[in-house]
């Protein structure tokens, strides 16, 4: 077990919030590490939607997710934060070293962080695309298979085949029509979609115009190919009829697991089953030095949005600095 030097402040998480913690602390001069389970920064935003717009963040009228968080990450950077990607936190324990109590997170890597404070901003949790219920569906990873569409080029001229009713599934539909090849196909096992109806309609509208080939109320039963996926068999689940698709991208956007996992034996308070419960004054958690701020912070008439986990973000770290230095919570404004 590997134990790296002390910091100020440990965060749990690299999305939108973790990102506004690490520019708060690191304004307030806190040395600051963040650790995140998956390989990039950018927490759900990156991961689920870099290509949607986002309207509803102050200061910016209309954002792809991209940058958004390309600019969180300069933003909450800038300071020089240490940053362990692909590792997830498992542990929490406090120790003694010189006289003073710290708080040790250990991830899957087996390395500990030390830290005098932590602020976890851990989403939803570490989080896992929902998967087809196919045998050996994972050895398709890599080979054609796609859980995220994180670059539209990925699929340029590609042969792509959605399955999903809801709205990400629509939205690429839509959105990979100035990319991939037509027509798009999109199957869905019930009849009706849960998508925007707008959206619905105008795959509709492509459809009469070959350009969307929407299969419904249909499974998808067996992926075919050698070495890369080639065709998947359909299945019509109120005729049983079974055909095959060419697709050489089948793009499964079928919702996430997440769970809080270890994080949920700590001993921390929880408000509801998957938010830990925080003062919304300090967004401090029932354990002393242990902040929490964005979706995973809960209190009664909490709105999950990142405009709002920003701000708690900057109140978790303006109060961890001042409960580190013993000193009262000051805002201090940015300035040159
Ligand atoms: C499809 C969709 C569209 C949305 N659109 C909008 C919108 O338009 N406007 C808006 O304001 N909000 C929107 N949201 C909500 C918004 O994305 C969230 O409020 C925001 O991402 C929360 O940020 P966060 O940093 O708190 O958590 P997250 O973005 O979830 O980041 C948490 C990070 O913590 C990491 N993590 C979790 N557990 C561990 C662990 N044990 N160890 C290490 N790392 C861990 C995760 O891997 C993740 O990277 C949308 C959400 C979705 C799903």
């Amino acid at each position: 077990m590997g134990t790296d030097g002390v910091v100020d402040i440990t965060i749990l998480g690299a999305g939108p919030s973790g990102l506004a913690a690490a520019y708060y602390a690191g304004h307030r001069d806190a040395s600051v590490r963040i650790v995140d389970s998956i390989e990039q920064l950018g927490g759900q935003v990156a991961a689920v939607y870099p290509e949607k717009n986002v309207y509803d963040v102050a200061g910016h009228p209309k954002i792809l997710g991209r940058d958004l968080v390309e600019l969180c990450a300069e933003q909450g950077l800038q300071w020089g934060a240490e940053v362990h990607l692909g590792e997830e936190v498992q542990t929490l324990d406090r120790i003694s070293e010189n006289g003073e109590e710290l708080l040790a997170v250990t991830t899957s890597a087996g390395t500990t962080y030390l830290s005098r404070a932590l602020i976890i901003t851990a989403g939803h949790g570490a989080f896992e695309p929902r998967k087809l219920g196919i045998e050996g569906i994972d050895e398709w990873e890599g080979k054609g298979l796609h859980y995220f569409v994180r670059e539209k080029d990925v699929f340029r001229d590609r042969t792509c085949v959605i399955v999903g009713g809801g709205d990400s599934a629509l939205d690429w539909v839509l959105g990979l029509q100035d990319t991939a090849r037509h027509p798009i196909a999109v199957v869905h096992r019930r009849e009706r979609f849960r998508a925007l109806e707008s959206s619905v309609n105008e795959a509709k509208e492509l459809e009469s115009q070959g350009r969307v080939r929407i299969l419904v109320p249909c499974e998808v039963r067996e992926i075919r190919g050698d070495g890369h996926i080639a065709a998947v068999t359909i299945e019509n689940v109120s005729t049983n009829e079974h055909f095959d698709v060419e697709c050489d991208a089948l793009i499964t956007l079928l919702g996430f697991h997440s769970h809080l996992g270890a994080i949920a034996d700590w001993g921390l308070e929880l408000e509801g089953k998957r938010q830990i419960k925080i003062d919304p004054t300090t967004c401090e958690t029932n354990l002393p030095r242990v902040y929490a701020a964005g979706d995973v912070a809960g209190y009664p008439g909490k709105i999950t949005l990142i405009t709002i986990g920003m701000g708690e973000a900057a109140i978790a770290a303006n109060n961890a600095v001042a409960q580190i230095r013993g000193e009262k919570v000051q805002p201090k404004y940015s300035t040159d």
